[in-house]
């Protein structure tokens, strides 16, 4: 009855052990606490039954402390383990008894065992089995069995005899029943547990299933704004829309859609894309076109496609489709746009009119403006025709003019009263001289003819001859003329000399005529600018009455003029000039003045310096007072179309003792040439019938021609025209109105004549030679005789030498000495060898 008491409080304290410590748990929170306070009931489980075993017989002892502490480890790890087994060892060591070993091998090796299999399987989340607790009680009582060999000697295989099978049998029973307890409690455990987890995820996926809802809530809202904007864009767009999926079959159109199509609404309700498309086409002018567009688009649904279609009636639709894709390109459908452009279209057509309407205007009134040009284009020409042409006709007259006057300037026997009003006429026509060719140097520079000669000349002599030329008319007015040149200027330079030359003189010329006192002062230097090269400056500054400031900025315009320039009777032109020929030489002319104080006028022309030497000694020009040897055989043949010129020229040769034959024109002279041999032609290059030009060319041309000397006079004032009749052959070319100087020394370079001077004394030879004898002037005619007679007493100069010229012809001796006494206005000497000549003829 004890025993079974025993067994009933052992196996109840174990049990109630177990069931405590399936309450305390093994998990969750404060685990580390937990296994420890596991570990103290197990520890004081097997204390309890180490105090109170249950003696089954003498040496066969239940106290349970090898159960308690393998279970220990089994469910709770080896720290809960090794707690327990320390309070059970603690007890066992106390007790002591010669089974000590035994008992402290015993715990140490439940508790490993428990340990390890918690190790091996329980704590891989595997359930504790019943199998695995029976071999675990198995294998801590087999080795309890084996420790039994540690008792003494005698007790030992005792021991195992006796005790060996209950252990073995009862020992694992136990452990499987209490093992059993705490598995069912573990089990409970974790199914609360797992439902406790499972109630909290559940809570936590509603949480997350009420915010999906209110997301799904708001994006339904958004996507119903979204619709509603899609849903007006369409409706309000001014496009037809029409949206079609991926088998070609209507999603959607809008009512404009269906208006520009006029689909009526039966059709539209049905949204029966054959009827849609089968109305559409019906009103089309080019189905077909618009057919073969609609199913190449739908065969290539990745292309956008963008034309113009005609409808019947005139209407124009703007097509636009594009494909409608997914984020990854996937194909959804298509979208059709159609735009109404009839308006813009006729707009565009009007547009293109009126610019094809503006382009024909345009280019009427390009060939309006050509044929304009061209017309300003002939007109300047005939401006430069007229005025060349005038030139010539003014020039013409003023030649005899001129001519005359110089001779009549030089006659002696004018009185007082006549000289004067001759000079008068010179001066009014040099100055009617000067306006003409200003004039004409304009027109010639404003038509863009005049052309620039660059060729090395010598600067210096070009400021010597400046200086020269008004030194004479500076000191009659009291002026002082200074020329200052730099020290680097060079000798010669490339440029052109003669436009150089007129600018100066103007300048110069001005500053002479407007200065009443003080100075002139002419500059020359040279600048060197790197960008523009080197520049001739010339600079001529007066102290004359200056510009006023207002004049100063028309300076350069033509025919401007001060009233102190129209006083001194200029132009107005020569600045005006000046300026453009200095533009066109690509420089600068630039004034500046002060009232009261004076002007300095500078032009700045590039030239380059050249090494060439071109300095020759120049001549002044002398009056010619006679011909001191004449070698050359034969007349003067002076050909002129009129009268007046021929007889400046005779006036101016005939004295010389030159015989003269005159022609009208070219042909005139040609027969003239032929017959009288001369020995040089003055030709005059205009003439009716045949010019000079020709005529120069046929005598050129002839065998006797070529040698003879042709000097060509000309009353052309261009220079390019000077160049052509070069051309036709003649030697030099000498321009009217002729200057004398001009007419002798192109005899004198031509036929070798050496002049006599008015400074220079006749030399010995032509002194000496002697008068004609009174026999040889006997031989001739008695009424070429009488005529001259007659022609001396009457003092007709001019008769004279026509007289002598027709002796020339009969004795060229006689007429030689008679043109000598001409010459000498010996008039004495003529009158008594004339009269006795007469007398020896009226004798004989
Ligand atoms: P012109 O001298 O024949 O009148 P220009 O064209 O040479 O013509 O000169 C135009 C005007 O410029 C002159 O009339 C004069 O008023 C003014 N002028 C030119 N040079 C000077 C100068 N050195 N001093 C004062 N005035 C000048």
């Amino acid at each position: 009855m004890d025993k079974m008491l025993d067994i009933v409080f052992n196996l109840g304290m174990l049990a109630s052990m177990s069931i405590l410590s399936g309450f305390i748990g093994a998990d969750g929170e404060r685990r580390g606490r937990k296994l420890l306070m596991q570990g103290a009931l197990y520890g004081t489980a097997s204390l309890l039954g180490m105090l109170h075993p249950l003696v089954l017989a003498p040496g066969l002892i239940f106290d349970g402390r090898s159960v308690m502490l393998s279970v220990c480890g089994f469910f709770f790890g080896p720290a809960a383990a090794a707690l327990a087994a320390c309070m059970a060892l603690v007890l066992r060591v106390h007790q002591g008894g010669s089974g000590a070993v035994m008992g402290v091998s015993v715990i140490v090796s439940s508790a490993l065992i428990g340990a390890l299999f918690h190790r091996m399987h329980y704590s891989r989340s595997r359930r504790a089995s019943a199998r695995l607790l029976y071999l675990m009680g198995l294998l801590v009582h087999a080795a309890m069995v084996l420790l039994m060999l540690t008792l003494p000697e005698d007790q030992s295989m005792k021991s195992i005899r006796l005790l060996a099978l209950p252990v073995m049998i009862a020992y694992p029973l136990t452990t499987l029943f209490i093992g059993r307890i705490l598995s069912e409690f573990d089990a409970h455990r974790r199914m609360g547990e797992s439902l406790k987890l499972s109630e909290s995820n559940l809570r936590r996926s509603n949480e997350e299933l009420a915010a999906n809802l209110n997301k799904l809530m708001k994006r339904e809202k958004e996507l119903r704004f979204a619709n509603a904007v899609l849903l007006t864009q369409q409706e309000t767009s001014l496009d037809g829309i029409l949206v079609v999926d991926g088998e070609g079959e209507i999603v959607s159109f809008n009512r404009r859609f269906t208006e520009l199509w006029d689909i009526p609404d039966d059709i539209a309700a049905s949204r029966d894309e054959k009827k849609v498309l089968k109305r559409a086409t019906e009103r089309l002018l080019h189905p077909a076109d618009f057919l073969s567009k609609v199913n190449f688009l739908y065969q290539h649904p990745h292309e956008k496609s963008r034309d113009e279609i005609e409808l019947t009636g005139g209407t124009v639709f703007d097509r636009y489709s594009a494909p409608m894709l997914g984020l990854a390109g996937e194909y959804y459908g298509r979208i059709w746009y159609f735009r109404d452009i009839t308006e813009s279209k006729r707009a565009e057509e009007e547009v293109r009119k009126h610019r094809e309407h503006l382009e024909e205007l345009v280019r009427e009134r390009t060939n309006e403006l050509e044929a304009a040009k061209e017309a300003a284009e002939r007109a300047n020409m005939a401006k430069s025709a007229f005025l060349a042409n005038m030139s010539h006709e003014i020039r013409t007259p003023l030649n005899a003019i001129l001519g005359f006057g110089t001779i009549l300037e030089r006659d002696l026997s004018l009185s007082e009263t006549q000289a004067d009003q001759v000079r008068t006429i010179n001066q009014s026509g040099r100055h009617l001289l000067k306006l003409i060719n200003d004039i004409l140097d304009m027109s010639r520079i404003e038509a863009g003819r005049l052309a620039l000669h660059n060729v090395p000349f010598c600067l210096q002599d070009l400021l010597d001859d400046l200086e020269a030329m008004f030194r004479v008319r500076a000191e009659e007015k009291g002026l002082s003329l200074s020329l200052e040149r730099d020290a680097k200027l060079p000798g010669n330079v490339v440029g052109d000399e003669a436009k150089l030359r007129q600018v100066l003189v103007n300048m110069t010329g001005n500053a002479v005529k407007f200065t009443k006192q003080g100075e002139v002062t002419l500059r020359a230097r040279m600048e060197a600018a790197a960008e523009t090269g080197p520049r001739l400056v010339l600079e001529v500054e007066d102290t004359g009455p200056g510009i006023p400031p207002e004049e100063l900025e028309h300076i350069f315009d033509a025919f401007r003029q001060s009233e102190a320039g129209r006083e001194a009777g200029g132009t107005g032109l020569g600045l005006s000039i000046s300026k453009r020929l200095v533009d066109l030489m690509g420089g600068e002319l630039a004034v500046r003045s002060t009232l009261g104080e004076g002007s300095c006028f500078t032009a700045s022309v590039p030239v380059e310096p050249s090494e060439e030497t071109l300095s020759q000694p120049k001549t002044p020009p002398r009056r010619v007072a006679g011909v001191e040897r004449n070698e050359a055989e034969g007349p003067l043949l002076i050909v002129d179309g009129v009268k007046e010129n021929r007889d400046i020229l005779k006036a101016l040769l005939a004295p010389l003792g030159f015989a003269l034959r005159e022609a009208e024109n070219g042909r005139e002279a040609l027969r003239l040439f032929e017959e009288e041999r001369p020995c040089a032609v003055l030709m005059d290059m205009r003439m009716p019938v045949m010019d000079g030009y020709e005529a120069t060319k046929r005598i050129k041309a002839s065998e006797e021609g070529s040698s003879v000397p042709v000097i060509a006079v000309t009353a052309s004032a261009f220079e390019d025209d000077v160049q052509n009749v070069l051309k036709s052959g003649a030697d030099i070319c000498i321009r009217k109105p002729l200057s004398p100087e001009d007419v002798y020394e192109a005899l004198g370079k031509l036929l070798g004549i050496r002049f006599l001077y008015a400074d220079e004394p006749r030399t010995a030879d032509t002194e000496q030679e002697p008068p004609p004898s009174m026999e040889a002037l006997a031989a001739l005619p008695e009424e070429l005789i009488k005529a001259m007679r007659r022609a001396v007493e009457d003092g007709d100069i001019d008769e004279l030498h026509t007289l002598v010229d027709r002796v020339r012809e009969m004795n060229r001796e006689v007429a030689e000495g008679l043109q000598k006494l001409v010459r000498q206005y010996d008039y004495a000497a003529l009158s008594s060898l004339l009269s006795d000549g007469d007398r020896e003829s009226g004798s004989s």
